[in-house]
C-alpha cells in the first residue's frame, strides 16, 4: 500500500469523522441530552453509544470505527486485518476506509453472529 493511497484514505476518514461528529453533536443538542460544549469528545461518544436512540448509537459506533482506523494509520497498521493480520483488500478499503477486517474474517464474523 503506497503512502499516496494512505494519505488519501486518511483524508477520507478525517472528513467523515468531522462531518459525523458535527451531526452527532447537533443531535445530542437537539435532544437536549447534554450541553455539548461542556463535555469532552469521549464523554459525548460514550453518551451517544449508550443512548436508546438508534441513530445516535449508529453514529457513535461509526465514529469509533473511524477513530480506530486513524489510530491504525498512525501505528502503521492500517490495511492489516484486526483478526488474521493479513492485508485487507484495496477494494474493501475503497468501499469503507474504516473497515478493520479482511473479506474472509468479515464473513467469518457474520457466521458467528448468526449462530
Ligand atoms: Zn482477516
Amino acid at each position: 500500500m503506497n503512502s499516496e493511497y494512505l494519505k488519501q484514505q486518511t483524508v477520507r476518514l478525517e472528513q467523515e469523522y468531522e462531518a459525523l461528529s458535527a451531526e452527532l453533536y447537533a443531535e445530542l443538542d437537539a435532544a437536549c441530552l447534554v450541553t455539548t460544549a461542556e463535555k469532552t469528545a469521549n464523554e459525548l461518544l460514550t453518551l451517544a453509544a449508550q443512548s436508546i436512540n438508534p441513530s445516535l448509537r449508529q453514529k457513535a459506533n461509526r465514529l469509533e470505527a473511524i477513530d480506530a482506523a486513524l489510530c491504525a494509520m498512525r501505528l502503521d497498521l492500517y490495511g492489516i486485518c484486526a483478526d488474521c493480520e493479513e492485508p485487507i483488500g484495496i477494494n474493501i478499503l475503497d468501499k469503507d476506509p474504516a473497515q478493520p477486517r479482511c473479506q474472509q474474517c468479515q464473513s467469518h464474523n457474520k457466521y458467528h453472529h448468526q449462530r
